[in-house]
């Protein structure tokens, strides 16, 4: 059974949503606030987090930000629940490091299926291969560990994805149609905007690592040995 942990400070909210997914089998933890759903992913990671934008006292931002750095928690998949008008692309982008988000006021259903699609993407890919060594950058599939001159760096589930994907067809050329289709799911709503922002975080993170993924000017992205 897949646990969610539910953030949400609108108490209503946080119930019917919990209803609703327990009556679909999975098992939900609710926190109406950012620190008690800091103090709950961290005593027993779940296997999904929606999070409120607009929360008192810690800020939705703010708690995925601490998630994401996190090595107990930087790969659980993260859904921020949005109003319409916020910065979503602050939320999904840079910043921030959210898989996904949905816009409130949403229906079950939506929910679930987005749900859904983040928890598929973040199962491993079976059967995992081997060890890539791609200049100073080591990635083990099977582990789900990335490593830049033997030192591991914390990646979230998204971004390792991303780099797997653009590993596996080294010197390949990728659109960004593409990457979001084989990244983010055939259903994912958004825009190629949103692999630009995961590619600049993943070069970030990968230090000297992350000049080996190139730029393909109006098209899409690639990864090269050296
Ligand atoms: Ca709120």
């Amino acid at each position: 059974m897949q646990t969610v942990l539910i953030i949400e400070d609108e108490k209503d909210l946080a119930e019917l949503v919990s209803f609703n997914l327990e009556k679909e089998g999975y098992r939900t933890i609710t926190a109406f606030d950012g620190a008690s759903g800091l103090e709950a992913a961290r005593s027993h990671p779940p296997d999904l987090i929606l999070l409120d934008l607009m929360l008192p006292g810690m800020m939705g931002m703010e708690v995925c930000k601490i998630l994401k750095k996190s090595e107990k928690t930087a790969r659980v998949p993260v859904i921020m629940l949005t109003a319409k008008g916020e910065e979503i692309d602050r939320v999904v982008g840079f910043e921030v490091g959210a898989d996904d988000y949905v816009v409130k006021p949403f229906s079950t259903r939506e929910l679930l299926l987005r749900i859904k699609a983040v928890l598929r993407r973040s199962l491993p890919d079976a059967p995992a291969g081997k060890v890539l060594a791609i200049g100073p950058v080591t990635i083990d599939p099977d582990r789900h560990t990335v490593a830049v001159d033997g030192e591991e760096i914390v990646l979230t589930t998204t971004e390792f994805k991303l780099l797997l994907n653009l590993a596996e067809r080294l010197g390949r050329v990728q659109s960004r149609d593409l990457l979001l289709k084989n990244v983010w799911g055939y259903n994912y709503v958004g825009d190629t905007r949103t692999v630009d922002t995961h590619i600049t975080r993943l070069r970030t993170k990968l230090g000297r690592g992350g000049d080996l993924i190139r730029t393909v000017r109006g098209f899409g992205y690639k990864m090269e040995d050296a």
